[in-house]
């Protein structure tokens, strides 16, 4: 058994555990183990500095969980964009394709809840009909492993999923997201990196949302993927009480930098059953990339995006920078609220954002007006 094997094995993960050694009351702890399971290894469990801490909010459950009967399980609308058990396909040249149910660390703001840690829902035993629906399907030239956590599949079945996928010759790039450099390092080892290396080109998408995530254990992770060739980007979830302050993001988007990492989207936390607690409201998210941008290098600076509740995908937010226009000029401010004027050229066809005439929704496949919805979802 390999390290990380091993460590895997010494997790809390039973509501027992909650019981002992957190305090939990038993009926809660047991709720909350069955409305989404624990899972905190040793590693994960080491970073914890004091209860309630940014570590702690992240993988120790909240009895808050239980409370939110009345928010969607999907809010992506995943299952509809689900041809095949272990495939998601929203965007016309990719797909996501769960690999395991299983991940190393439970986050609780999980968005996909409602199937991770549940091997019913994805399973191995869908993997060959992943790999013949993008065999089926050449527009699809980008493939992005995800889960749960792919890396908790073993070197060798990974590598042959890998073959798999790079047998089909209209899949460009491989994507891979994983946690491990974050949560558990140890699961990135040499021999790891050196099978992914025969895949190319395979990028990888972590998952850092705190500066105390960034430890000589995941930069020596991190070092030897990009070693190995694999560009890696990274994905963050803003989260009340986590990482809703601009000092902290800033703090951790640099750190990802010297840990060679590009940051690359910062999510808006989805409205999902379970995670309400950790919304926080968008003006927070555009405060922190305004002050992102001008204080940092670009490099730092990730795309803020809200995944569109119901499935429109991912749409980018960012602060107003255009104040407006004079005649050809475009009235502009910087990072240090000073007012610039662009003179813009008259003769080129301007772009313009495609102006959405008559607003409406597609809702369960019926167009509705948008003002009614809003008024719906207001009472
Ligand atoms: C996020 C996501 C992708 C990847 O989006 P990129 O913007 O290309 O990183 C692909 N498919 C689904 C369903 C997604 O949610
Ligand atoms: S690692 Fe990803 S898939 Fe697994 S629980 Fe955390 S957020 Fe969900």
């Amino acid at each position: 058994m390999e390290l990380w094997q091993e460590m895997l094995r010494q997790s809390v993960d039973s509501a027992k555990d909650l019981v002992e050694r957190f305090g939990f009351e038993k009926q809660a702890a047991d709720k909350l183990n069955s409305l989404f399971h624990i899972r905190i290894n040793p590693y994960y469990l080491s970073l914890i500095r004091h209860p309630g801490d940014p570590i702690w909010l992240q993988c120790i459950p909240d009895s808050k969980e239980l409370l939110q009967d009345d928010l969607p399980e999907d809010p992506l609308a995943e299952d509809s964009h689900s041809p095949v058990p272990s495939i998601v396909h929203r965007y016309p040249d990719r797909v996501l394709f769960l690999t395991t149910s299983q991940c190393s660390m439970y986050c609780r703001f999980c968005t996909r809840k409602r199937k991770v840690g549940d091997s019913k829902k994805i399973n191995m035993k869908y993997l060959q009909d992943g790999i013949d629906y993008i065999a089926a399907h050449p527009e699809v030239r980008d493939v992005i492993l995800s889960g749960g956590d792919p890396l908790m599949l073993t070197d060798f079945l990974l590598e042959r999923l890998l073959k798999g996928i790079r047998e089909i010759p209209h899949v460009e790039i491989i994507r891979i997201g994983t946690k491990m450099p974050c949560v558990l390092p140890q699961r990135i080892t040499l021999k790891l990196s050196k099978m992914l290396k025969k895949y190319h080109p395979i990028y990888i998408n972590t998952h850092f949302n705190h500066p105390w995530e960034c430890t000589p254990e995941a930069k020596r992770a991190c070092g030897m993927l990009a070693d190995a060739g694999i560009p890696l980007g990274n994905q963050t979830v803003l989260m009340k009480g986590v990482n809703d302050d601009s000092a902290i993001m800033l703090e951790l988007m640099r750190k990802l930098l010297s840990m060679r990492v590009r940051p690359y989207y910062l999510y808006q936390a989805d409205i999902t059953k379970g995670t309400d607690h950790f919304r926080t409201p968008v003006s927070k998210g555009l405060e922190i990339m305004d002050k992102l941008r001008g204080t940092t290098s670009g490099l730092a600076i990730p795309y803020y995006v809200i995944d569109a509740p119901g499935g429109g995908g991912k749409i980018p937010m960012l602060p107003q920078y255009v104040v407006g226009r004079a005649g050809k000029n475009i009235i502009l401010r910087n990072y240090k609220y000073e007012i610039c004027i662009y003179p813009d050229l008259e003769e080129e066809p301007a772009y313009h954002n495609p102006p959405v005439e008559k607003p409406f929704l597609r809702k369960n496949g019926k167009r509705k007006d948008v003002i009614q919805e809003v008024k719906m979802i207001e009472e």
